[in-house]
């Protein structure tokens, strides 16, 4: 184990995966998540994982937690075709295979299992219950992290994970802007259980991706995620130390717009039960596909809430020191494209690259200049492609011109 010990401010997807990679590097590493148990909170849905994230799980993952990641993941093709609302095709896509990575670069998979996964391992790692709420830089050059109950902890760096909202963001660059991209989404899920319901969906309806796009430019996105063999089974074969809970066959359904488009306030929409949400939904595709109206009335009402869509506007280079950003904590884009997740795990592989580095004798500085250099480069690109594509595709507010 090297001298050099990591805090890291919450345990989501970017979080976890800079946890495992250092964990398994040898370096000292200690994670603080705000909720309570990892099961606290609804995780969301289907995430699609792309060839940036798969590459990166892939190195910081134990092979076999790999494996099991790459086992539990639904296979659905690389199509991301879009439809008007009477469902004739409008734009079709079929996105590049990438040889030699599972699914051919393009998985769908359950949020929590993989958050399940990103915490195998780490027991002695994570601690739920304990948000963080600042940072104090100390003269030797390490850094002490505060929590709510008021206990810290000092490391020689600090890394804020903690997603559009992070704490150690708004103190370490009081600058960076997070604002509302103008769209509402009201994000369910229908159950592939009974069998019905998958047949009733037509095909061309069941792949990596689907947006319908209806007047006003509403539109709802579909995806599946689809298990080829029961979770159980998978931890069972590859891996019985990882423990995953159940979960069955599913249609992510995503119902958008512009904020103006919803009839109700933010502040009614937020409170809204999932029933009112779906009910909602039903009367706003009114003249739609009948087939697509039956498909989003299916969805389990418990499952569907609503998200307000932001991101970060990109920001000119700051001072490297002690205290760095990954993830939705820095780069938050909209969810158009679906590479918000993929970026995070991005830069908890390059992360873990350059501590290692630095734990082998490399400066630190120099170490932690190098990945954010890299990280705003990539990350700021992701966040002007997803906000270009958000605006084409559905309306998305524009970024703003001042931006870097
Ligand atoms: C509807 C929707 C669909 C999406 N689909 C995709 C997709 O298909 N593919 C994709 O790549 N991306 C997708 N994204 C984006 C993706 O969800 C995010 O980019 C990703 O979750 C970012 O991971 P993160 O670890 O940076 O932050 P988060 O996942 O937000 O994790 C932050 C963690 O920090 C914890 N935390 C918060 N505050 C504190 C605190 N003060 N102290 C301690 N802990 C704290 C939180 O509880 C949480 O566990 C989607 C987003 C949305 C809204």
């Amino acid at each position: 184990m090297s001298d050099l010990h990591v805090i890291i401010a919450g345990g989501g997807l970017g979080g976890l995966a800079l946890a495992q990679g250092l964990h398994r590097a040898g370096i000292g590493v200690t994670v603080y998540e705000k909720d309570p148990t990892p099961a606290f909170r609804n995780q969301g849905y289907r995430i699609r994982i792309n060839a940036d994230g798969i590459t990166a799980l892939r190195a910081v993952l134990a092979p076999e937690a790999f494996e099991v990641f790459a086992a539990t993941a639904g296979v659905p093709g690389s199509r991301m075709d879009t439809f008007d609302h009477h469902l004739a095709l409008r734009h079709a896509q079929d996105l590049p295979r990438v040889a030699g990575l599972p699914g051919g670069g393009h998985l769908a998979v359950n949020r929590n299992t993989l958050r399940q996964i990103l915490l195998s391992g780490l027991d002695e790692v994570v601690h739920f219950g304990a948000r963080v709420t600042g940072y104090t830089t100390d003269p030797a050059g390490t850094v002490t992290t505060h929590l709510t109950d008021g206990s810290s902890a000092t490391g020689d760096i600090l890394v804020g994970a903690a997603g559009v909202n992070s704490a150690v963001r708004q103190q370490h660059l009081p600058q960076a802007q997070v604002i509302d991209a103008g769209l509402r989404l009201l994000y369910g899920k229908i159950p592939f259980a009974d069998n019905e319901t998958r047949a009733a969906v037509p095909p061309e309806l069941l792949s990596l991706w689907t947006t319908v796009v209806g007047p006003g430019r509403r539109f709802v996105g579909l995806a599946p995620v689809q298990y080829r063999e029961p979770i159980d089974r998978v931890t069972a074969r590859l891996a019985p130390s990882i423990a995953l809970s159940a979960d069955s066959d599913y249609l992510t359904c995503v119902f958008g717009a512009r904020r103006e488009q919803f009839p109700s306030t933010d502040e009614e929409l937020f409170a809204m039960s999932g029933a009112e949400l779906r009910a909602l939904t039903v009367s706003l595709l009114q003249g739609w596909d009948p087939r697509l109206v039956d498909i989003v009335s299916c969805q389990d009402p418990a499952s569907i809430f609503a998200v307000s869509v932001r991101t970060s506007v990109p920001l000119a280079a700051w001072d490297t020191s002690s205290v760095t950003l990954l993830g939705d904590a820095i780069h938050v884009m909209s969810p158009a494209i679906g590479i918000g997740a993929n970026t995070a795990l991005r830069d908890a592989q390059i992360l873990t690259g350059r501590l290692t580095e630095a734990a082998a004798g490399r400066p630190l500085p120099e170490a932690l200049r190098d990945y954010e250099e890299a990280m705003r480069g990539y990350g700021f690109d992701a966040v002007r492609e997803s906000a270009v594509h958000g605006r084409q595709l559905v309306g998305q507010d524009l970024l703003p011109v001042a931006s870097a």
